[in-house]
């Protein structure tokens, strides 16, 4: 797992904070366009190639200072939107079908401006580093392209954490999921944790912090249940590939 890992975090952190950041990212203009994934290029695929090193499961964020409110969450959903998506894959050990009818209920945005459903790559059973899986989405993106909270909620945890950078942990509004976003380049001015957030909302910036390589920056967004009986970040995963409904678009 630490192989090849502590590499990436230098090179990560040199250029989150040196001077030729900051030139690059105010040469981001935001009508920036995002790459698809149909279209990928030879770099890209290069770039995908890089991603197998770093960006994977076994995070191992910091304590929450502050956790969402522990509520009971194996009821049925209503009112579940017709066209529920399979989920590629095996499911996580704990996920339920009603979970997923809860996930399509809450049409996701995909999390970063501009960015398309169908332009996403379903990385989340790549394999990385020391026998790790993904069980993430990682959306490529320029440097610097806002970050979109995925779905209405609430900031659970905003931090930095050796492999996932800039970190934050948000929640949907029933606090039945956690939505994690990392490699940010940084937060959003004047995020705080337990700030309610609508879909759409700018909470970051695309980058490369953590172990993102310094050639590729990404967003790398992950989907779990809320933790029952453990860590409220830290529940069995789930694939949402295919439950994104909505294109990035910030609310203005
Ligand atoms: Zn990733």
């Amino acid at each position: 797992m630490i192989t090849g890992w502590t590499v990436q975090r230098v090179r990560g952190e040199r250029v989150v904070f040196g001077k030729a950041t900051v030139r690059r990212e105010r040469a981001v203009s935001a009508k920036a366009t995002v790459p698809r994934a149909r279209h990928i290029t030879s770099a890209a695929a290069l770039a995908c190639l890089t991603l197998l090193a770093a960006c994977g499961g076994g995070i191992t964020p910091l304590a929450p200072s502050t956790a969402p409110v522990p509520e009971s969450r194996t009821a049925p959903v209503s009112n579940v939107p017709a066209g529920r998506p399979a989920v590629s894959g095996d499911l996580s050990p704990g996920v339920t079908d009603a979970d997923l009818d809860a996930l399509w209920a809450r049409q996701l945005m995909v999390p970063v401006e501009g960015a398309e459903p169908s332009s996403l790559r379903n990385d989340y059973d790549a394999k990385r580093s020391g026998g790790r899986t993904h069980r993430a989405i990682d959306v490529m993106s320029p440097k610097g392209t806002p970050v979109l909270a995925a779905d209405d909620g609430r900031i659970g945890r905003i931090g930095t954490t050796p492999i996932g950078g800039n970190i934050i942990y948000a929640t949907d509004p029933d606090e039945r999921f956690v939505y994690y976003y990392a490699h940010l380049d940084r937060h959003a001015r004047g995020l705080q944790t337990g700030q309610r957030v609508q879909k759409g909302d700018v909470i970051g910036y695309v980058g490369t912090t953590g172990n993102a390589p310094a050639n590729v920056p990404h967003l790398h967004f992950q989907v779990m249940l809320r933790g029952a009986g453990r860590a409220w970040w830290d529940g069995p995963a789930i694939n949402p590939w295919l439950f994104f409904v909505y294109s990035g678009s910030a609310n203005q």
